[in-house]
């Protein structure tokens, strides 16, 4: 059955970045370039943390609003084929959460794949694979 990345418990994530920097070493790279998932403040440290990441639209905004089809369906969520992608960013502001993060070096959006690497390095239990129903 197809799963999902979810965000369980964002009380419980403390912004280690650990899920972040898991995400960025798929390509065998350090730092966070080119990771999926993205952890911001939600307004002071006391009131924690918002983990963005990819929510696997039914429907998704990205896909529509590329001009050259270079966004697919995939299993869950969504895949960039990046040969005919363009640069242009209209899939960025199509996300609704912002949930497209951008390969400044390589001029090419970045967006998560619902493998659950990150999921696995999480220490703090705040994110997970889910089942899709009727996936
Ligand atoms: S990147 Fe944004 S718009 Fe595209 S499928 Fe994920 S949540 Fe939906
Ligand atoms: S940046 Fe690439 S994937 Fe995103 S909308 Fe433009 S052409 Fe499509």
């Amino acid at each position: 059955m197809a799963k999902r990345l979810a965000v369980v418990d964002v009380e419980r994530c403390v912004d280690c970045l650990l899920c972040a920097q898991a995400c960025a070493r798929r390509f065998g790279e350090g730092g966070l370039a080119r990771s999926a998932i993205a952890v911001r403040s939600a307004g002071g440290v006391e009131r924690g943390f918002v983990v963005v990441v990819c929510r696997a639209c039914d429907d998704p905004p990205c896909l529509h609003a590329c001009p050259v089809g270079a966004i697919e369906k995939g299993p869950v969520g969504v895949r960039v084929v990046l040969d005919r992608c363009i640069g242009c960013k209209a899939c960025v502001a199509a996300c609704t959460i912002g949930a497209v993060r951008w390969d400044e070096g390589g001029g090419k959006p970045v967006i998560c794949v619902h493998c659950g690497l990150c999921a696995r390095f999480c220490p703090y239990g705040v994110l997970a694979l889910e089942e899709v129903e009727g996936g």
